[in-house]
């Protein structure tokens, strides 16, 4: 694909109001790709003015015409899954078949799931002698960020439509390629003008002016959490509604009774998938004190068999890369020991970190409270049950983790009190329909399925 040269708005392809272009590079070779325009204040502040037109009409439309639309994009986003999976290759460095398999696949999944939501949820309701309408909350900025480019515009965009909301979306500036595609999609399924428009740009000129903008009802965003500070912040002066997907530190706590093997070999993988760029990677490994060693062995075993360039790709840009580093530097520095990996650079050319294993980590260390976001697992000893889930709870984040068990029983047991938003069970696998979303710092609100829904909602009561 050419790049754009111009933003979504209204729907056509716009020239920008500004003449500053973004450069795309692929993080394999730092070779640049294309350019695509960075938009300013009077880019978002159109795009918005479009959304905001075509509100009525769109919030108007029954959700089985919406459902209609939304599988169609579903269907538009298959026909082009080769050209999506390339791009998102290309830009972001990912493996092609983890860019085809769960880059691509999993997005045009959740699309589907909202086309299927659109059509089936009750948008009214009785309470007494009240009917309660579930409208939608109106004009959506939509802020994304780089690790899954596709997924995290699925995720807002298909729910937002499916609720008669209509959108601006502001993808990260390392990815615009992948939304300009989206954009392409959405164009094809012929929506109405202005219910979904891209302003493709930098996070504190064209992010920060779509979050601050007052013809935005809604605010969702994921990506880190000093950003989402602000919006939040931003959002409460507004009193607009906001949806934070931000952060984590998440626990694999492996029970003394778990198969310790399987366990160690999940957790592992789960944290090298897209070279651990994903928000709710298992990043701590917690092991009782006497498994240690063990754990620690399979666990540096387990990593070499993630060969960097093919299974491992890189980090999606050099700032990534520099901040990666540093944490394992970090790491060393406060006594932490490197099993696997390090922060050489393991190839000439592109962002690469070696898959990366800490031994003798204790939680109050920098790499067991931050998020790292490269291939970097620690692993964290405990005592007994309390201590463990005193270790597991002990951080500003609260988004996933993992507990194995020889009892599931047991598992979920010690998962209920567990401060997160989403535990998996002996290896439980990924539901693109439950809610996903943080406690504490990881965020506010839930992406994917009738959650996700629900977000772009709000209610109206008539009494009868
Ligand atoms: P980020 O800056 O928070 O980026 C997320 C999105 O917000 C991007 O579209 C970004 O634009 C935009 N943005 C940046 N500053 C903004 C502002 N002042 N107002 C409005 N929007 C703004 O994250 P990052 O710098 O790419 O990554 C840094 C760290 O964030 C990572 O190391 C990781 O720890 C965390 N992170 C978490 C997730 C997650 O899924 N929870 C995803 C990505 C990153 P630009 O693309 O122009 O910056
Ligand atoms: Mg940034």
């Amino acid at each position: 694909m050419k790049a754009h040269d111009g933003m979504y708005i209204d729907g056509e392809w716009r020239a920008a109001a500004g003449r500053d272009t973004i450069a795309v590079l692929n993080p394999v070779d730092e070779q640049l790709i294309d350019h695509v325009p960075a938009g300013t204040a009077e880019d978002v502040d159109a795009a918005v003015r479009a959304a905001r037109a075509a509100l009525p009409a769109w919030a108007a439309t029954p959700p089985a015409e919406r459902a209609a639309k939304l599988a169609a994009l579903r269907d538009g986003l298959l026909a082009r899954k080769d050209e999506i999976a390339a791009t998102i290759s290309a830009e972001l460095g990912a493996p092609l078949p983890f860019a085809q398999a769960v880059q691509t696949g999993l997005p045009i999944a959740v699309a589907g799931s909202y086309a299927d939501l659109a059509a089936s949820y009750a948008f009214e309701e009785k309470i007494g002698n009240s009917t309660v309408h579930l409208e939608p909350v109106g004009v959506v900025g939509a802020i994304t960020p780089w690790n899954y480019p596709l997924h995290q515009i699925v995720n807002k965009v298909a729910p937002a439509l499916a609720a008669g909301c209509t959108v601006v979306l502001k993808p990260a500036e390392d990815t615009p390629l992948t939304a300009q595609l989206f954009a392409e999609a959405v164009h094809d399924i012929g929506l109405p003008a202005g219910v979904f428009n891209l302003v493709t740009g930098l996070g504190p000129v064209a992010g920060q002016a779509l979050a601050e903008h007052d013809g935005v009802d809604l605010v969702s965003f994921t990506g880190s959490t000093a950003v989402g500070r602000q919006i939040g912040a931003t959002a409460g002066a507004a009193v607009k509604r906001v949806a934070l997907e931000l952060g984590g530190k998440s626990a694999n706590v492996i029970l003394p009774s778990a198969d310790l093997a399987k366990a160690v070999n999940v957790g592992v993988a789960n944290v090298m998938g897209n070279s651990g760029q994903t928000c709710s990677a298992w990043t701590r490994m917690l092991v009782h004190a006497d498994q240690y060693d063990e754990a620690v062995e399979l666990a540096s075993a387990a990593a070499a068999k993630y060969t960097v360039g093919d299974r491992v790709g890189p980090l999606v840009n050099a700032k990534q890369l520099t901040r990666v580093r540093g944490y394992i530097d970090k790491g060393v520095e406060e006594g932490a020991r490197i099993v696997a990996g390090g922060s050489e650079a393991p190839l000439e050319r592109g962002y690469y970190v070696a898959p990366t294993v800490f031994a003798d980590v204790t939680p109050e260390m920098t790499i067991a409270q931050e998020e790292i976001f490269g291939p970097v697992v620690s692993l964290i000893r405990y005592e007994d049950e309390d201590d463990a889930l005193r270790i597991a709870n002990g951080t500003v984040y609260g988004l996933a983790g993992a507990v194995w068990a020889g009892d599931e029983a047991e598992a979920v047991a010690f998962a209920r009190r567990m401060d997160t938003g989403q535990v998996d069970i002996n290896g439980g696998r990924f539901n693109p329909l439950a809610p996903f979303g943080g406690y504490k710092q990881s965020g506010v609100g839930r992406e994917l399925g009738v959650h996700g829904l629900t977000e772009y909602l709000q209610t109206k009561s008539l009494q009868f």
